[in-house]
């Protein structure tokens, strides 16, 4: 069955634009013979090869659950269009690349969410697999169905589709749930279901009920409402189910297994090079980032491992170029050590070195002049807000004399480009702080007229637009209409109308999308379905977002879109995604939110500790170290 499905793929790898996609048969690939492990997984990436193949995540647990013995991972994407076309005109399941196998036969699918204009893709692969979208209509002649990530952080858009959630680190709760599973496999061999009895909800129960897997099955609870509409309780629909869900937290990242031999994909991706992730975390407390709040506290690689970690990877995919990868490069606290000797290994074995995201000071303008040599690309700034003022609204500890100063650093050591990046719609913004983004550009271009060689030099102001999002202080504040976005681009547009300022800006209507499920209650389930059946999917590529399908759902929905996207939360009101712990206190998002309401900073929390509460469940080794 197998083989003959291969064969009827490979038929159409001739017909369709980058086959590569489909291949699966890259370096480093991990494939084990479909009969031979007792628990198959599939790790499936809601979007398009390119992308997932650039997700370290899906490196990490790919590394990590093949390395064990009887269970194995193969991955799944999102097909393109010309794919799906004829897949589905010749009646072909979605499969996995490792074996070519009918995602049906998984035990376990795996969806990883890393941002919410994925979501329609989810329900695209269901459907192309043969699965019925609603977890209620899935008896044990499917697999089950999981789904983790950022994005998991607040599960209710997608809680009638996924059987269960886990929330947090995944390394190594996964895998212990993929054996269990095993384990319940066996232990169920040979019985019948009985007047449709599913035997998933007791391996659901089982998983549920033990605290470390941070597993959350939303099939155990059901959202009430008030009169207001505002979510008011929510109701245990098992008795074993928690009130609560705390997140899965890996202590010592050291001792969890990096992937010394990721997979080399076949065709061009995002980002197509070797990756070692530093560490995790972040202490600076920017007050719109979810990241910075969900992944606390900083939990660091040794140099020593990550060092040698490069040096296999190197060694081990061919890769052309190194990248460090972490919320903030030079956070790192050895950076000036690990970056040298990284430039070290790389040079040695003729590979680039690529440092994302570095704090630009005299350090890191020696080490960028001497990776970037005379081929600059261009330096980035992220103020993220025009004034002063708004910065400390949102806590971005960057001064515009810091972004001058480098600026002035840079143009001497002959950069010809800067990037900055900004957001629209933040809280308390008004035209003042926008005419501050276009004040910013002008005097970069000024910096450059006084002090510059000559020759063209371009600044690119990037917007993007501010959406809230769950588990930061930020997450009581309402969003921006669509038609305010637009107002305020058209502003900046006549504001930017700078000779050598390029400006570039994110569309706005998908921006009220990705707010409606980044902070959507279970309700907004219905919107994403009927959205898919209408032809939305692939919304996260400006060129197949279906506006007029989106306008039609939205339309069609029960709900009004300004309740989850402009309204104001209230302080005391139940949050659909409460019951989800990260390990930061509510009591310290909302206290954040009050200074970003007074315009008060708060200080990175290494300069001493701002009682974010996530020490309670581990040790925060670089909080307050600079006390
Ligand atoms: S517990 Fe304190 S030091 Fe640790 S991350 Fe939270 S605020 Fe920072």
């Amino acid at each position: 069955m197998a083989n003959e499905l291969k064969e009827r793929i490979e038929e159409l790898l001739r017909l369709v634009e980058k086959p590569g996609r489909y291949i699966g048969r890259e370096t480093n690939v991990s494939v084990k013979e479909a009969g031979k492990t007792n628990v198959r997984f599939g790790f499936a990436f809601p979007d398009l090869y390119e992308i997932g193949m650039s997700y370290m995540g899906m490196q990490i647990l790919y590394n990590t659950i093949n390395k064990r013995e009887g269970i194995s991972c193969e991955r799944i994407f999102t097909p393109a269009h010309d794919m799906e076309m004829l897949m589905r005109e010749r009646h072909i399941p979605l499969f996995t690349l490792e074996n070519k196998t009918d995602v049906k036969e998984m035990d376990i699918i795996g969806f990883t969410l890393q941002y919410e204009m994925a979501f329609t893709n989810i329900l695209n692969m269901l459907d192309m697999a043969g699965m019925p979208l609603r977890s209620i209509d899935r008896d044990d002649r499917f697999p089950l169905v999981a789904a983790g990530g950022p994005c998991a952080f607040n599960p209710e858009p997608l809680a009638p589709f996924i059987d269960f959630f886990i929330i947090g680190d995944g390394e190594n709760t996964l895998p212990v749930i993929l054996e269990k599973y095993g384990e319940f496999k066996a232990r169920n061999k040979g019985n019948k279901l009985v007047n449709g009895t599913s035997h998933k909800i007791e391996f659901l129960k089982e998983i549920q009920c033990d605290p470390e897997l941070a597993v959350y099955v939303p099939g155990f609870y059901e959202e009430e409402y008030d009169e207001f509409g505002n979510v008011s309780a929510y109701k245990k629909l098992y008795d074993g189910a928690p009130d609560t869900i705390q997140r899965a937290i890996i202590d010592d990242i050291d001792a969890v297994e990096f992937p010394e031999n990721p997979v080399v994909p076949l065709i061009e991706t995002v980002h197509d090079r070797s990756v070692v992730e530093t560490f995790r975390g972040c202490t600076r407390g920017c007050r719109f980032c979810q990241a910075g709040m969900i992944y606390r506290p900083i939990r660091e690689r040794s140099k020593d491992n990550i060092l040698r970690i490069a040096e296999k990877q190197i060694k081990n995919t061919g890769h052309d170029e190194l990248s460090i990868l972490s919320l903030s490069t030079s956070d790192y606290s050895d950076f000036e050590n690990l970056a040298l000797e990284l430039m070290g290994k790389c040079k040695a074995n003729n590979v680039s070195l690529s440092l994302p995201s570095l704090r630009l000071d005299s350090f890191s303008f020696k080490v960028l002049d001497e990776i970037q040599g005379y081929k600059k690309s261009g330096l980035t700034f992220a103020p993220e807000a025009g004034s002063q003022r708004l910065r400390d609204v949102i806590n971005k500890g960057i001064t515009e004399n810091d972004i001058y100063d480098s600026v002035r650093q840079a143009i001497g050591l002959g950069w010809k480009n800067v990037k900055l990046y900004f957001m629209i719609g933040l809280p308390t913004e008004t035209l003042e702080d926008l005419d501050g983004i276009a004040e910013i550009a002008h005097n970069i271009v000024q910096i450059n007229k006084e002090i510059g060689n000559g020759g063209r030099f371009n600044v690119t102001v990037s917007v993007s637009n501010f959406v809230p999002k769950a588990h930061t202080p930020f997450q009581w504040s309402p969003q921006n209409s669509t038609a305010e976005f637009t107002e305020k681009h058209n502003y900046l547009f006549d504001k930017l109308k700078i000779k050598g300022v390029t400006f570039n800006y994110h569309d706005d209507y998908t921006s009220t999308i990705e707010a409606i499920f980044a902070r959507g209650d279970r309700r907004v389930a219905d919107l994403l379905e009927n959205a898919f059946k209408l032809g939305c999917k692939l919304d996260g590529w400006s060129e197949f977002f279906n506006l007029e399908g989106w306008k039609k759902a939205i339309e069609q929905w029960d709900m009004d879109e300004n309740y989850y996207t402009t309204r104001e939360r209230s302080f005391d009101e139940l949050l659909p995604w409460d019951k989800i712990n990260s390990g930061v206190k509510k009591s310290f998002l909302l206290k954040e939110m009050k200074k970003a309401l007074n315009e008060t900073t708060t200080h990175d929390c290494r300069y001493g500790c701002v009682g974010c509460g996530i020490n309670e469940r581990v040790t925060c080794h670089f909080g307050g170290i600079y006390e």
